[in-house]
């Protein structure tokens, strides 16, 4: 496997392979790998003739008082997964060279970035888009994989995609989760053992939720109070946000006339977690 830090080297490394006929996949992260991540690069190595990753703990997409610099991160563990999972080459960029001296540009999707996560991480999704922007016009992928755990983000490029004619196809890949359910996420090892003990119920709550529309169950509001109502029952966990939004565009929605999008964020001490699952009417 290749490892680029300039964004030179990983675009000649491209060059080359687009000039061999290849298709390129790529899967974008920030490291601190598991399962979740490893899956993007599954599907991206069945469907891709070379496959890219990145690894780049992106500043911007963390507010001031969030976890940047404790970050969870091991590049050396990560770039032996990455390997043995066959990736080609990976990006590894310092800040440095993604955001040089003067950097001022960004993107910004509004419409879908202020609701959610985007209303309780301000600035959040600009970061992200404002990376996922660069990352593919250095890479240039003809695919790019993102996990479905991150609903929020998969719309947001996906729209961003569309509207500044993006020549990369999105595709999104389900949750990968924990034997008892626990979405599978880098911040899960902050959790102390009561914490990991009690966060399967943010999984099993949404279960419950979907197993109720699925037996025609249409108001939103029931809904969520179901879910806010288990997880308020729950020893240290504070709930950030528990919504129903309309697919693909997150308005807001009181009856499920079509499938929906039910997400929460929670959280147990600093650590917040977050999952969501589709409620199919
Ligand atoms: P991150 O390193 O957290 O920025 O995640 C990089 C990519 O992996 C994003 O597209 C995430 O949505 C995806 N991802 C993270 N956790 C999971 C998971 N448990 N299942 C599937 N995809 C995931």
């Amino acid at each position: 496997m290749l490892i680029c830090e300039k964004i030179a080297e990983i675009r000649d490394f491209v060059r080359k392979r687009k000039g061999q006929g290849k298709t390129v996949g790529f899967v974008p992260t920030m490291g601190y790998l598991h399962r979740g991540h490893t899956a993007l690069v599954e599907r991206a190595r069945g469907e891709c003739g070379a496959v890219v990753a990145s690894i780049f703990v992106n500043p911007l997409q963390f507010g001031p008082k969030e976890d940047f610099a404790e970050y969870p991160r091991d590049f050396d563990r990560d770039r032996r997964m990455l390997e043995e999972y066959g990736v080609d080459a990976l990006f590894y960029p310092s800040v440095g060279e993604m955001y040089p001296c003067g950097f001022c540009t960004h993107v910004e999707v509004p419409g879908l970035a202020g609701c959610l996560c985007g209303r309780s991480r301000p600035g959040h999704f600009r970061g992200v888009a404002t990376v996922v922007t660069k990352l593919f016009n250095i890479v240039q992928p003809d695919r790019a994989y993102f996990g479905q755990k991150d609903a929020q983000q998969v719309l947001v490029i996906k729209k961003m995609v569309e509207d500044l004619n993006m020549p990369v196809e999105i595709v999104a890949v389900p949750t990968v989760r924990e034997e008892d359910g626990l979405a599978m996420s880098s911040r899960n090892v902050y959790l102390s053992p009561d914490q990991r003990a009690e966060a399967p119920v943010l999984y099993r709550s949404l279960q419950e939720a979907a197993r109720v529309a699925a037996g025609g169950e249409r108001d939103a509001r029931r809904l969520v109070e179901m879910v806010r109502d288990r997880l308020s029952r729950v020893n240290g966990a504070s709930i950030d946000y528990v919504e129903i939004r309309s697919l693909p565009d997150l308005k807001e929605t009181e009856r499920l006339d079509s499938p929906a999008l039910l997400a929460l964020a929670v959280r147990f001490g600093k650590t917040r977690l977050i999952d969501n699952i589709v409620l199919e009417v």
